[in-house]
């Protein structure tokens, strides 16, 4: 079936044409309702549709069947109810010990073992992927950890008899990198009480003897805007409730966090959650080789954010001055500096004053921030810190658990990577993360068609190789060179870092338009990057914009659906400037956590504004970056896919909700993949049916018979056991049936 516009398919029919009798048959595939939980596998369900697939799976759902294939895809439904008979040990043997473990209930340890086995037989390519994907709230990140689970139960190395210790250490190290990860990037969001504020890719590592050895961890777009700022009803990250709910009466002394404060970014601490336990992330940072001594830095200096979240400024009296605090307020940033170990009145300035260096003698002048410049500066003092010891708690725990490539040979790595996001209100943060999921979905594209296809023709199956509608036009718009959205919006955070002088990194052609817009219509940069996007982009025909709208907006129509990002704000995130005055101030703390994180280079040492300026590396540059070095390493891996799907949005067990399901599904792009499986043998039936069903036909075939039959005798797919070949009968050699029920192209199997 054709796609249709915009991605969007048509919601009662996925294969297939819609004629009298397919509805029959459609009709009469649901009323076999015993049978419909039978179907292990998607793409044998027959006819497939929206309403069969649907059928099927909440069928699956009802009995506790919350894993299905479709294809080279798991699906996996979220029970949101704990059956620990379904992740124990025994049953992680019995999938490791299975002959074919494929032949088993479809499940997420199928998978695993699968491409454990994929690695032992020496496939190529040798290395291996799981890349698990869902919306928040589908169970990705649950799914890892059962998938690390079972690899650090199955690929475990043999202790010898002496006992070594050292490698049995290093599955737990592993493992243990799950709590700490989630303490510091997982929080309570409206849609899921542990969503995940970041993407992972985690390598395991196995030796030659395919046991665990390491890991290493990638992470990708910590969402950092949450410590200074948490949605109504969510929370700040899990960490924050730890250590104020956990620590001892002398911690408490020490972080100056006695019982019952009350913190502005602390918000909903009255919530009590599984994930507030501050001794399991205490113990696993030990496991993972972080000391006493260093975790009670962190926390002092997680205390310190704290603190500086309850600083208020108000504008002076005199606008020459800088902006005023009340007596509390002074109050909480003595703490902050305190427990930062830097001098309050440095801290003080930093926030209020903005230095300005000019003229040939580079002179500095000095200019009190506005009140609003005041607060952004403080959030943004907040992030600056979360977010490097948030990046250095990945370097240390990568410490720990990495071996040197020498001593292992191949790895299997697990993606947990944020669904596709489409909120009312939608910017650069949903850009990024729609962004990774085109890529993600490329990939996914291009490895299915590429398998199914190749199966075909190591089957000796008819077969022309079909065009496929990828998405390449929606990530040329967001990604594309010389002119995308991406480097648009470079190019206007750009303009609007550097002095004027340094125009001629720009084209100039882009600076005049930029400068002349600026200086004429007083455009601010949202409308600049709007004009820019409209004026280049406009041939793009997944580009468009909600004219309704009073904000300046565009729409990108993702293989999932459209979504409308707001431009206000874009341009600054992309930047993601820290203030020099702010990092001065860090680089000159006596706090020995602080100096790792900030250390003092030479460069910056000569702090200036202009250097600083110089080394912008925006936020989408990054992002590119990191998600291309992913993708390489993907692509030289054979790719596994887990397609997690929450059943209903408010998280209630064992609730199935249909719309739901089916827009997730679509999003994820089963449905598209079905829809592909259908452009080449939409018809899949088990020989034993199909000679069941048309045996009646069987003398009206005459000389076909032979052909149909003949052909699949001799057919080598049936030496393997596999699959013959129902060759499309030319209309003058169509069996004389007074049905319409005759056989069409078929792969058959057997
Ligand atoms: P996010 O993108 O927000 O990080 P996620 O896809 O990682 O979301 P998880 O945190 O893995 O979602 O799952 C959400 C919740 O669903 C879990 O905390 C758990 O309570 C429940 N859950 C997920 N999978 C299962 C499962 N297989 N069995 C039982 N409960 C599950
Ligand atoms: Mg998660």
């Amino acid at each position: 079936m054709p796609k249709q516009e915009n991605g969007q398919r048509e919601d009662s029919v996925i294969l297939n044409d819609l004629s009298e009798s397919f509805e029959e048959e459609v009709r009469a595939f649901l009323s076999d309702e015993e049978k419909l939980h039978l179907f292990d596998d998607l793409t044998k369900v027959n006819p497939v549709t929206t309403r069969t697939v649907l059928k099927c799976l909440q069928a699956r759902y009802r009995v506790n069947l919350f894993y299905t294939n479709a294809g080279c895809s798991l699906v996996a439904l979220n029970p949101f109810q704990p059956f620990s008979c379904l992740y124990s040990p025994e049953l992680m043997r019995e999938y490791h010990v299975a002959l074919c473990p494929q032949d088993l209930k479809p499940h997420i340890f199928a998978v695993a073992e699968q491409t454990y086995r994929n690695v032992q037989k020496q496939m190529d390519p040798v290395n291996q992927s799981i890349i698990v994907s869902g919306e928040s709230g589908a169970g990705k990140t649950w799914t890892s950890r059962c998938l690390m689970k079972f690899y650090a139960s199955v690929a475990a190395s043999v202790i010898c008899p002496e006992g070594n210790e050292t490698v049995e250490r290093i599955e737990k190290r592993v493992l243990d990198s799950n709590p700490v990860m989630e303490a510091f990037g997982n929080a309570c969001t409206l849609r899921n009480n542990n969503s995940s504020r970041f993407g992972k890719y985690i390598q395991l590592q196995l030796d030659r003897f395919h046991h665990l050895t390491g890991a290493s961890i990638q992470t990708f777009l910590l969402e950092k805007t949450r410590v200074a700022y948490q949605a109504p009803n969510e929370r700040n990250f899990h960490i924050f409730y730890q250590i104020t709910k956990g620590a001892t009466a002398e911690e408490r002394l020490e972080w100056n966090l006695p019982e019952g404060a009350e913190y502005r970014w602390l918000p909903n601490s009255e919530r009590n959650l599984d994930e507030d336990c501050f001794e399991v992330t205490r113990g696993a940072m030990f496991h993972l080789g972080i000391g006493h001594a260093t975790q009670s830095n962190i926390f002092k200096v997680l205390s310190a954010l704290l603190h500086l979240g309850n600083v208020q400024f108000s504008n002076p009296v005199d606008e020459s001055q800088p902006c005023e605090l009340e007596d509390k307020t002074k109050e909480f940033v003595k703490t902050t500096a305190d427990l930062l170990q830097i001098p309050v009145e440095e801290l003080l300035e930093s926030l209020r004053i903005r230095k300005i260096t000019a003229g040939k003698q580079q002179q500095v002048f000095k200019k009190p921030c506005s009140r609003a410049e005041c607060e952004t500066r403080r959030d943004c003092l907040a992030k600056v810190i979360y977010a490097r010891l948030f990046e250095w708690l990945v370097l240390v725990i990568n410490e720990n658990i990495y071996t040197d490539p020498s001593v292992w040979s191949s790895f299997i790595g697990l993606l947990d990577v944020y669904g596709f996001e489409a909120f009312p209100e939608n910017n650069l943060e949903q850009l990024c993360i729609n962004y990774a999921n085109e890529k993600l979905q490329q990939h996914f594209v291009a490895h299915y068609l590429k398998a199914q296809q190749e199966e075909y023709a190591a089957e000796g199956l008819q077969w022309s190789f079909i065009n496929y509608q990828d998405n390449q036009n929606c990530l040329d718009l967001i990604e594309g060179n010389p002119l995308s959205i991406f480097s648009l919006l470079n190019e206007v955070t750009s303009i609007i870092s550097f002095p004027p002088f340094l125009s001629q990194y720009f084209r100039p052609c882009i600076l005049k338009a930029a400068l002349k817009e600026c200086r004429l219509n007083r455009a601010s940069n949202t409308d600049l990057l709007q004009t820019r996007i409209e004026k280049a982009l406009s041939s793009n025909q997944c580009l468009s914009r909600d004219k309704f709208s009073k904000k300046p907006n565009f729409i990108i129509s993702h293989y999932a659906g459209k979504v409308c990002y707001q431009l206000a704000a874009m341009v600054e995130k992309n930047k993601d400037a820290v203030p020099p005055e702010l990092l001065h101030v860090l680089q000159n703390s006596k706090d020995p956590l602080l100096q790792k994180l900030f250390p003092v280079t030479e460069k910056n040492q000569n702090n200036t504004n202009i250097q600083n300026r110089a080394a912008v590396v925006t936020v989408v540059s990054k992002f590119k970056s990191s998600l291309e070095h992913l993708m390489e390493i993907l692509s030289r891996t054979t790719p596994h896919y887990i397609r997690c799907i929450k059943p209903n949005a408010d998280c209630m067990a064992m609730t199935f909700r249909r719309e739901e399901v089916l827009s997730q599904l679509q999003a994820c792009g089963i449905v598209e993949a079905i829809t592909i499986s259908a452009a080449g043998f939409p018809v899949r039936i088990p020989f034993q049916s199909f000679t069941e069903r048309y045996k009646l036909l069987r003398k009206s075939w005459g000389s076909s018979k032979k052909r149909v039959w003949g052909k699949s005798s001799s057919h080598p797919a049936e030496k393997k056991g596999k699959f013959v070949q129902v060759i499309p009968l030319p209309s003058s050699e169509t069996p004389v049936v007074d049905d319409d029920k005759a056989p069409r192209a078929a792969v058959l199997e057997i």
